[in-house]
């Protein structure tokens, strides 16, 4: 089963993808994840992309299209792929579809997860992730355990992302809604869309999902 999470920055994505490749053996493939890893790369490349994604827009469709047709051409991914943060515009979601019929896959749910402006202004300022394994912390929902240590990994080093404050985050939900929630429409349109309350405990939000995947 291939699907896609969609959802303004903040939605809680990451986390959901993260609990599906847990539960369904899926792999979850996050643009932003890789873009954070080419950023590192000492490149010119990369250093136009730490630019960008610091100012909360948007990478260019033809960098994170190339990331994605790697992946996928890799396979290796039994249980399907979880798509977090891509496709991102009208052009991306083109690319995607091309991609996955060219390898013979097929689309199976974009699942849109609603969460209002103001939770995710607050979910954002709060964040902080495990540097170790990525797992997601919030200071007031999910706070990192008293002991300092990840209760996934038992790592200590926490970080928050550089474009997880409120300049970013306003240019980044604008980027969402000029061109991002377009998508809504176009995979409406398709018969591929189902839409949760993405507000709520993470296993609540877990089981609303489970239940489009299953239903
Ligand atoms: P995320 O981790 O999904 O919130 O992405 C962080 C940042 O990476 C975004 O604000 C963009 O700058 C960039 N990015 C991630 N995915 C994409 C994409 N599909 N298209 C363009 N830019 C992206």
């Amino acid at each position: 089963m291939n699907i896609i999470l969609l959802g303004p920055p903040g939605a809680g994505k990451g986390t959901q993808a993260r609990r599906l490749v847990e539960e369904r053996a899926m792999v979850q493939l996050s643009t932003g994840d890789m873009l954070r890893e080419a950023r590192t790369s000492g490149t010119e490349m990369g250093r136009i992309v730490a630019e960008v994604m610091d100012a909360g827009n948007l990478v260019t469709d033809e960098i994170v299209i190339g990331l994605i047709r790697e992946k996928l051409t890799e396979g290796g991914a039994a249980g399907g792929y979880i798509f977090d943060g891509f496709p991102r515009t009208l052009a991306q979601a083109d690319a995607l579809g091309n991609l996955l019929s060219e390898l013979g896959e097929t689309l199976d749910a974009v699942i849109e997860m609603r969460v209002d402006d103001d939770a995710l202004v607050e979910r954002i300022t709060a964040r902080s992730t495990c540097a170790d394994c990525g797992e997601v912390y919030n200071d007031i929902t999910k706070p990192i355990p008293a002991d300092g240590t990840c209760s996934k990994c038992g790592g200590t080093d926490f970080s928050r992302r550089a474009d997880d404050n409120e300049d970013s985050l306003r240019t980044r939900l604008m980027a969402y809604y000029k061109q991002t929630s377009p998508l809504i429409g176009y995979y409406h349109a398709k018969g591929d869309l189902k839409s949760v309350d993405g507000l709520g405990e993470i296993d609540e939000v877990a089981d609303r999902i489970a239940g489009c995947l299953d239903g």
